[in-house]
């Protein structure tokens, strides 16, 4: 489909061409009863319309080309799905069209029946000159229903593709939560640069193997530090050795595979946010914990939430970045950003997935009431929506606004977004 055959398909989902006095372009009268179902599949494009045509009523397909002759270049005068279309929408009509039967199907032409203002704007949206939002000059005008309502779909579009990520991680797992929780949590300890190898780690340290050392957080970092492939060199200082030992004993009790160490990217990152700090931080949060997956879960949206996931690292990552080289005195602790980050993208898509596979809706609305209670993000897509005037107060905002960004605006999907919709109207 091209794109101006997207606007037609627009323009009829709209009903946007003047309906008095409607012919088909073989001179019988057209009273639109119901314009259909728009179908996203194969077959026509609109399912189930209802069309007196010469006064009688007819139940069946609408198809929609720019040109007729479209009917015949897109094959459907060999393809009997099309054999129940019961009206053929074009802009112009260049050729007359027939069903596989060789009956006529009655074409209804639209270019003198829709209103030069709106082909206009629907130009200038789609040639706009601004690289980023097709509709910046005009976004202001647009009312702030329109807006709300275009983000309460993206953010309904937004954890339902977490949760559906979850969810395959979950299959992925032979249905265990368990693992599932603590293979999510650790790829979004490693953020979008080190996400890859904390999930290879995760992978090769079980959480089932950590939980038999669940009472012990210097095990937990031997086996997190060691799986990650951190305790290969034979010199270190004493913690180091300490902690090689241990794993050297649980390597080979648990047949345990290490990761390569070159794996981790330390390359343009602040100090705080190395590896080696976040796998720290990770052990911390395993240490005592006996349930991953049902302290995510039921975390309250009216709670100190943040605080919970805020764990501080061991006493050596108190004055270490790396292994064997001591720095100035600090609080390992993950930053708010970090916390928020796990928030967004662990505990929201579990909550999701888990409420959807066991019809729990009340912990859909508590995901949502926790993005409510989370800070706004700052990035470049929530700079530029900040820039056209759309204030962002949450989490639940600021996911709505990347989805959109992302999957609208970035895609050009104008003529199926809200914004795009109302600016076209007018
Ligand atoms: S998708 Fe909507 S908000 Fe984005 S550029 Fe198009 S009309 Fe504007």
């Amino acid at each position: 489909m091209n794109f101006r055959e997207a606007f037609l398909q627009f323009v009829w989902k709209f009903q946007l061409f003047d309906k008095t006095e409607l012919r088909t372009v073989e001179g019988d009268s057209v009273a639109i009863f119901h314009l259909g179902y728009q179908n996203t599949n194969a077959g026509p494009d609109f399912l189930e319309a209802k069309i007196l045509i010469n006064q009688i009523q007819w139940h069946g397909n609408v198809e929609l080309h720019v040109r007729s002759s479209d009917w015949v270049n897109h094959h459907h005068n060999q393809d009997k799905a099309y054999d129940n279309v019961i009206l053929h929408v074009v802009w112009k009509c260049d050729k007359t069209i027939n069903r596989t039967d060789k009956s006529a199907i009655p074409t209804l032409e639209l270019h003198n029946l829709v209103s030069p203002e709106i082909v206009l704007r629907y130009q200038q949206l789609i040639k706009s000159k601004d690289p980023v939002i097709a509709c910046a000059n005009q976004f202001e005008k647009v009312s702030d229903i329109v807006k709300f309502d275009m983000m309460d779909k993206m953010l309904t579009r937004r954890i339902e593709q977490k949760g559906k990520n979850a969810a395959s991680l979950l299959i992925a797992n032979n249905n265990d939560w368990e693992e599932t929780a603590y293979q999510l949590l650790a790829s979004n300890f490693g953020f979008k640069i080190n996400s890859e190898p904390f999930l290879m780690l995760a992978r090769a340290i079980p959480f089932k193997v950590l939980l038999k050392h669940g009472d012990s957080l210097f095990q937990i970092e031997a086996l997190l530090f060691g799986g990650a492939g951190f305790l290969n060199s034979i010199d270190g200082d004493e913690y180091y050795l300490k902690l090689k030992r241990e794993y050297d004993f649980l390597q080979k009790k648990y047949n345990i595979q290490s990761l390569d160490v070159s794996n981790w990217k330390f390359l343009r990152l602040r100090p705080a946010n190395f590896p080696t700090i976040r796998i720290a931080q990770f052990a911390s949060f395993i240490y005592q914990r006996y349930s991953i997956f049902t302290f995510l879960i039921e975390l309250k949206a009216n709670s100190n939430f943040i605080k919970e996931l805020q764990l501080k690292a061991s006493d050596y990552w108190q004055n270490h970045y790396q292994f064997n080289k001591p720095s100035s005195k600090k609080e390992a602790k993950m930053g708010l950003e970090g916390v928020e980050n796990i928030v967004i993208n662990t505990v929201v898509p579990l909550m999701i997935a888990y409420s959807k596979e066991r019809s729990m809706p009340e912990l859909m609305e508590e995901a949502v009431k926790i993005l409510e209670h989370t800070t706004v993000e700052s990035n470049k897509v929530t700079k530029i929506w900040s820039q056209l005037g759309l204030s962002l107060k949450s989490a639940y905002e600021s996911q709505a606004a990347i989805e959109w960004y992302n999957y609208y605006c970035q895609q050009k999907n104008c003529l199926n977004c809200n914004v795009g919709v109302s600016i076209i109207r007018q």
